[in-house]
């Protein structure tokens, strides 16, 4: 396998922040204990967690790409603590769901700490999310996930058109739900943050693609320019670990794209809301995630689709733009005028029935990740429970992260890989007004 398998682009929130010194390149052959690959929020919390429990020992930390490039740096900047699940309540589900949140508010107070002590500068923001429905099915939807926050005795404060109108400057949304506990941030800017800021005893090496693995004990690693021979690996790639022959067809990408606005002037942002930074994620699953940033632009995603597990290229971006526009106008007709300055794409890991994976692939290599879209907390979580896991720790988070249901096999069909295309199309059934 070749390096070109690891392709990426310019574009996303890392092209807001200023350049940042890279780390080298692995070279040369090498013999440790641990190595992880991939430094997303997974790998980097494993890292760190690793590093905790073996202060004498050096760990490697390889990342494919820059820091930043990956999806933990082009998401949306949702840190979530109370997860939303589609459908009516069920009664008989409200251990499941409250393992998933306990999962998703260890990994964000991990994260809080972690920007606290290093301080980060990442943009983190304290006010919680909007959970909003535009579209008769998404309202349906807003019922059904009150019913579960009165039921799990979250806070909550429901809120109708007028109220959403005077706090985020649209009259789309019908209906939604103010959770207060969520942070907003800035993805790629947290990412850096959190690499930068490692123990002494992780070395982390950029663009140092892992090709390929030899079963054999201790396991060998294959790169361009290095061989690594280490008695545990963690993989921490995502969906891109099908490249290394782990998870095929059991967890896939689905290319998410979105836009952001040039700055707000003035009067721009006083033609919206009373808040001057809140983050809106739709009811319906297929709906539009939509932020003003803390640097006064308007960001909104609204795209998925199946593209083999690639980002787009800048012709296919230009084209969903059209997508992003109108989603954008239908929201703030007032701000028409206003040009997208700047577009993205990302691909997040996905399985067919929502799941997640967390565990041991083979002798002495485990593997975190596939988090349909809401890692950036949850991955932090599972990524530490992994370094504890592969350590022969057991603690409750281990025993939460070890709890999911084994993924479901996308079968393959001739052409086109419809199994995957359909698997990522179904997001979108009835999303209507919320796209
Ligand atoms: C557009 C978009 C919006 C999203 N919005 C949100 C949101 O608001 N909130 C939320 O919680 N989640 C969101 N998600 C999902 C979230 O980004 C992911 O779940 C999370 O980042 C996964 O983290 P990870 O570390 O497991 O994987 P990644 O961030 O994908 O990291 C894996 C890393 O492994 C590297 N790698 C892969 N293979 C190799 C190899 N062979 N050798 C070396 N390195 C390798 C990759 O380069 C990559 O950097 C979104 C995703 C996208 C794409």
């Amino acid at each position: 396998m070749s390096i070109d398998k690891y392709p990426t682009d310019r574009h996303g929130w890392a092209e807001f922040l200023r350049q940042r010194q890279a780390r080298q390149p692995l070279r040369g052959p090498q013999r440790v204990p641990w190595v992880v690959v991939g430094a997303g929020v997974t790998g980097l919390a494993c890292a760190r967690r690793l590093g905790e429990l073996h202060r004498d020992q050096e760990i490697l930390l390889l990342e494919a790409r820059l820091v930043g490039q990956g999806s933990s740096g082009r998401n949306s900047g949702f840190a979530v603590s109370v997860s939303h699940f589609s459908g009516g309540f069920a009664a008989d589900q409200k251990d499941f769901y409250r393992r998933i949140n306990r999962i998703n508010q260890a990994g964000l107070d991990m994260l809080r700490e972690q920007v606290l002590e290093h301080a980060i500068d990442c943009q983190w923001h304290e006010g919680g999310f909007y959970h909003v429905a535009a579209d008769r099915l998404s309202v349906e939807e807003c019922d059904n996930f009150q019913r579960y926050l009165q039921e799990l005795e979250i806070e909550h404060t429901s809120l109708e058109r007028e109220a959403i109108s005077e706090r985020l400057g649209t009259d789309h949304y019908r209906a939604g739900i103010h959770v207060p506990n969520g942070v907003l941030l800035q993805p790629a800017a947290l990412v850096r943050g959190l690499a930068d800021s490692m123990p002494a005893n992780i070395r982390l090496c950029e663009q140092s693609p892992v090709l390929g693995i030899e079963n054999s004990t201790p396991l060998t690693l294959k790169l361009e320019n290095s061989e690594i021979t280490t008695d545990k690996l963690i993989l921490a790639t995502n969906y891109e670990a099908s490249k290394l022959g782990f998870l095929n067809r059991y967890l896939i990408g689905s290319t998410l794209s979105g836009s952001f606005t040039r700055v707000l002037s003035k009067r721009e942002l006083a033609s919206l809301g009373s808040l001057r930074e809140w983050g809106v994620l739709s009811l319906h699953g297929g709906g539009a995630t939509v932020r003003l940033t803390a640097d006064h632009r308007l960001c909104l995603r609204n795209t998925a689709e199946y593209h083999g597990g690639a980002l787009l290229s800048d012709r296919q971006l230009a084209r969903r733009q059209a997508i992003h526009r109108a989603g954008f106008e239908k929201r703030f007709p007032q701000l028409a005028s206003v040009p997208f300055e700047y577009a993205w794409s990302g691909v997040e890991g996905i399985s067919r029935n929502m799941t997640h994976f967390f565990g041991r692939q083979r002798d002495n290599i485990y593997f975190a990740g596939g988090y349909n879209g809401s890692g950036v907390s949850r991955g932090t979580a599972f990524g530490a429970a992994l370094a504890d896991y592969a350590s022969g720790n057991r603690s409750d988070m281990v025993d939460d992260c070890l709890a999911f249901s084994p993924g479901a096999w996308i079968p393959p069909r001739p052409l086109l890989d419809i199994g995957a295309y359909l698997t990522v199309r179904s997001r979108f059934k009835g999303v209507g007004l919320d796209r």
